[in-house]
């Protein structure tokens, strides 16, 4: 029963901890921008919608983002907690998941943040770009990516750190260093995890 929330600077490595995390507690790992990317792929309707903002490193309108995080947080398998990896974003969508678990009368555990030096994270996303050939990882791109996350996320952290959530995890090292120390962040404050990795 662990819901968490991964937040951090574009490449501070989100989606490569978040995945490592949901098994340890046996929950699913719910990311926006995959559940995006993969509609973009398959020229869904919601695709076709989002794939401009995506493109230009703009944030998805919070209507669009809300509804699909909604969706999928209804779906049985989140019943039982989850970790949210790029989601709450905006304030807005901060007040959209409140109401989400307050309906459901559940509660966050944790919001893990991620910091990454900003050089690091522009080389690691130049990186990706060559071997992923994401359109979103441009240096234009990524440099917009980086002003609309300060601009609109980084101040979320003060919002969690009052509500006494925020575990801040340094995401510079080995991917393995990075997940051991966020375990032991959260096994700190009594979230442990139930499967070994
Ligand atoms: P990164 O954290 O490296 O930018 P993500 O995969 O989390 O990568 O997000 C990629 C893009 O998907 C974002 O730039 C944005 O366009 C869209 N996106 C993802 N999550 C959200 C969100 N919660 N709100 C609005 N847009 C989002």
């Amino acid at each position: 029963m662990t819901r968490l929330l991964l937040i951090g600077p574009p490449g501070a490595g989100k989606g490569t901890q978040a995945s490592r995390l949901a098994e340890a507690f046996a929950v699913p790992a719910v990311s926006t921008g995959d559940i995006f990317r993969f509609n973009v792929k398959n020229e869904t309707a919601l695709g076709l919608e989002v794939k401009a903002f995506i493109d230009a490193g703009a944030y998805v309108p919070d209507s669009l983002t809300n509804a699909i995080v909604k969706d999928r947080l209804g779906e049985a398998d989140a019943a039982a907690g989850f970790l949210l990896d790029g989601y709450p974003r905006t304030t807005d969508q901060v007040a959209e998941l409140e109401r989400l678990l307050e309906s459901a009368g559940t509660k966050l555990d944790a919001v893990v943040l991620i910091t990454a030096d900003t050089d690091e994270v522009v080389a690691r996303l130049l990186k990706r770009a060559e071997e992923q050939g994401r359109a979103d990882d441009t240096a234009d791109v990524i440099r917009h990516r980086m002003d609309v996350y300060a601009e609109q996320t980084a101040p979320l952290i003060d919002v969690y750190t009052s509500r006494g959530l925020v575990v801040t995890i340094d995401g510079l090292g080995a991917v393995d260093a990075v997940t051991d120390r966020i375990l032991e962040a959260l096994a700190e404050r009594g979230l442990h995890a139930t499967v070994t990795i």
